[in-house]
């Protein structure tokens, strides 16, 4: 079974084409600047490299694009459209309604719409993506796979705010946690390393890339997630604040900022970038550090002490755990951040171990002493697969 993963954004497209049950990759690609005067279409298969560079009106427009490199008679990775036999979809919120993976139908695609107003950036864009792979190829079997599914589980105790409970009951003010789709995958990766059956495994995910969130995980399921009502809460991100006083957005208010110019501000002009008026890129902020740059130096520290917090806070809510996993660009790749976050935690069972740390750059392994109680795993993540496998299941099941 050939699936097509879509993940569909405001303006960019990026889709993976895989063999399924293998999972062996066909092509992978991205339309990027949909909507603009300068789109640019890419895709890379065992064929060979596309490049496009024509106006895209629209997500429709850009489906056609994608629906063309992938037939592309000599480059492409299938001769006709019909070799495509599902679509699995990225959504990014399914609030309460969906606590895993769906075939999509008028009733999905409703209930997804009903969640627009909780990630008004993300799934409106999402659904945009649904309607341009139906029109592609009617009657093609399409899937959803939210952000949220896999967070479903917390209890009450981590997922409710300690807001009037009415707030909860009319307007459904909850944690809902985002990155699902990776913590679920790495989980499953790192009780396989480790040797644990996954429904007994008990660890602390860390996906750290531009947005970052963590997930603690009992007996394979997210018990809390840093990440709440929207992405905006918990961890220092490349440019979102994360956890803050809630009143300071009163005072701000109050002292003539608007509701947009917090909203832009906290997701768009704060973490790092904020911190260090220099980059969102950690890649970056390492260099100027380095080169002794401190507020560079500061906001890193910043970062790390956030994420060691939740680690502590994640290990009591756990009473102790298998290993703590890192993934996303930051944990797969930066030895600095790790070493940041991870050392200094040997008292309370992880012992960091700065060779094999050095060595593990772009692949996956234990980074922690032979002798540590605690493992610390770096885990590549994977949605598209972990999309890939959920639209196989689901499709084949009902084949
Ligand atoms: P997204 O959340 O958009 O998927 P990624 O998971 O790709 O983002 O993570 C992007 C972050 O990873 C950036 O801050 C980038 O600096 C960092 N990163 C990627 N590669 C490296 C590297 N080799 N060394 C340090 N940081 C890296």
């Amino acid at each position: 079974m050939n699936v097509l993963v879509i993940n569909c954004g405001s303006s960019s497209i990026k889709y993976k084409f895989f063999a399924m049950p293998e999972g062996k990759v066909l092509a992978s690609g991205s339309v990027e600047k949909v909507g603009e005067s300068e789109s640019k279409s890419k895709q890379k298969s065992a064929a060979g490299e596309i490049v496009i560079e024509e106006p895209i009106s629209d997500h429709s427009a850009g489906l056609a694009v994608i629906r063309r490199m992938l037939t592309d008679p000599e480059k492409g990775a299938i001769r006709d459209v019909s070799e495509i036999d599902a679509c699995g979809h990225r959504v990014v919120h399914g609030a309460e309604r969906y606590s895993d993976s769906v075939l999509i139908d008028e009733g999905v695609l409703e209930g997804i719409r009903a969640c627009n107003d909780l990630a008004p950036l993300h799934n409106p864009p999402n659904l945009t993506g649904i309607r341009a792979a139906m029109e592609l190829s009617p009657g093609l079997p399409q899937v959803a796979c939210f952000d949220t599914a896999f967070h479903q589980t917390l209890p009450e105790k981590a997922f409710l705010y300690a807001l009037p409970h009415e707030i909860y009951e009319k307007y459904r003010v909850r944690r809902y946690g985002f990155h699902g789709t990776s913590h679920r995958y790495v989980a499953k990766q790192a009780a396989e390393m480790l040797g644990v059956a996954p429904e007994k495994a008990d660890l602390i995910t860390c996906h750290l890339g531009n947005g970052c969130s963590m997930a603690a995980i009992k007996g394979g399921h997210s018990v809390d997630t840093s990440m709440g009502l929207t992405p905006l809460e918990g961890l220092v991100m490349g440019t979102r604040s994360g956890d803050i006083d809630p009143a300071i957005i009163f005072y701000l208010a109050r002292k003539g900022f608007s509701v947009d110019d917090l909203d832009a501000m906290m997701n768009r002009k704060s973490g790092v970038l904020g911190l260090s008026e220099i980059s969102n890129d950690i890649r970056t902020l390492c260099e100027q550090a380095d080169g002794g740059n401190k507020k560079a130096d500061l906001a890193l520290d910043i970062f790390a002490y956030r994420v060691k917090k939740y680690i502590g806070s994640y290990l009591a809510v756990l009473n102790g755990c298998h290993a703590v996993v890192l993934t996303g660009g930051i944990g797969e790749n930066s030895t600095a951040m790790r070493e940041r976050i991870l050392s200094g935690l040997d008292q309370i069972g992880l012992q960091f171990d700065a060779e094999k740390n050095q060595a593990m750059v772009g692949c996956g392994g234990a980074i922690s002493k032979e002798s540590s109680p605690i493992k610390i795993l770096v885990v590549p993540t994977d949605e598209e697969v972990a999309i890939a496998r959920d639209t196989y299941k689901l499709v084949s099941k009902e084949a």
